[in-house]
């Protein structure tokens, strides 16, 4: 199989064109770099099966070259990260929301399957824990910019399911929950990169809010496993799937994971959110999926656990600090 994968230097997208490569496939990359990173996808580039270019989705007449030479276009070329969203909102509305439709638009031309990758904030405040994919998603004040986010993706998820119902292009939607692993930065408000490097250069750790708050952190191996299984089904198909882990932790316990297992002595503060993000800022209080659905589907299964994963996340810091 010819995979495209949009947003392919990034953090998920070189995970899964590694993941891609090792069941022997072929994968080019498409990404402007913008969050992404060369060094992310140096180690494929002798790769004989593996090519890129770097470029943004929003070009068409690149995107529809591409897009014809393949066989599936995993789309996950987007604005990503909490607070890059907030200081940036006009380019994430674009890019998340014109990206999309151009990606949809050259997949109807040549009937390519297309796997979206949206994500858990389309949730939004919703209450009804553990959520489901058939959950009402419930969004805040317009003059939030975090719902931005979420309501471009939501926009995402209308559309790919659009273009599957009235042109019959096969779409795939996917939900991720936090993804963590090796090569994520912690630039854009990643609270699993922040904490280790932070723990590992004397602190403080810096848990926003009252640290009550919890998320469920699926390991990116994981997670690109379920990818590549959805988008080669053929009954995922004009379906929306969530994709994590569902072991819950409030981020106050994770500081204090982070602390013993890098044997910190650095302190742990708290810091208002209206500090950390902007006034009026909304977090949600709980975000954990019910994964049954992919789990059914494809019998599979996140397989790393939270400590394994903070252990893998620390080594791979350490090792990168030092070199
Ligand atoms: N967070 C934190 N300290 C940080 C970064 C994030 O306490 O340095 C919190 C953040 O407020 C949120 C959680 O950790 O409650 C997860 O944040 P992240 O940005 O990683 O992902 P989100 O789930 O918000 O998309």
């Amino acid at each position: 199989m010819r995979a495209l994968i949009t947003g392919g230097a990034g953090f998920v997208g070189s995970h899964l064109a590694e993941a891609l490569l090792q069941k022997g496939h072929h994968v080019f990359v498409l990404d402007d770099l913008s969050t992404g990173k060369i060094d992310n996808i140096e180690h494929l580039k002798s790769h004989d099966r593996f090519g890129y270019l770097i470029g943004s989705v929003l070009d068409e007449t690149v995107l529809a070259e591409l897009v014809e030479q393949c066989d599936v276009v995993f789309h996950l070329a987007a604005v990503v990260g909490v607070k890059l969203i907030i200081d940036e909102p006009v380019r994430t509305i674009e890019t998340n929301v014109h990206g999309t439709e151009v990606v949809l638009r050259c997949a109807a031309r040549h009937r390519r399957p297309v796997l979206i990758v949206s994500t858990s904030e389309v949730y939004g405040k919703g209450i009804q824990v553990p959520f489901r994919e058939g959950s009402d998603l419930v969004l805040g004040a317009t003059t939030q910019h975090r719902w931005a986010y979420a309501c471009s993706k939501a926009i995402d998820e209308f559309l790919g399911l659009a273009y599957w119902k009235e042109k019959r292009v096969p779409v795939i939607i996917t939900r991720l929950f936090n993804t963590v692993g090796p090569r994520q930065r912690g630039r854009y408000g990643m609270v699993i990169p922040n904490f280790v490097r932070q723990a590992l250069s004397g602190g403080p750790i810096t848990v926003f809010g009252d640290g009550r708050q919890t998320r469920c952190f699926g390991y990116v191996g994981d997670v690109v496993q379920a990818l590549i299984g959805l988008a080669t089904d053929p009954r995922a198909v004009g379906e929306v799937f969530n994709v994590g882990n569902d072991e819950e932790i409030s981020i106050e316990t994770l500081a204090k994971k982070i602390k013993l297992l890098t044997n910190s002595q650095a302190e742990i503060v708290k810091i208002p959110y209206h500090e950390a993000y902007e006034p009026g800022f909304e977090d949600m209080f709980r975000r954990v999926p019910d994964i049954r659905k992919v789990k059914e589907l494809l019998n599979w299964r996140p397989e790393v656990g939270t400590d394994e994963l903070l252990t893998k996340i620390i080594e791979y810091t350490r090792q990168s600090q030092s070199r």
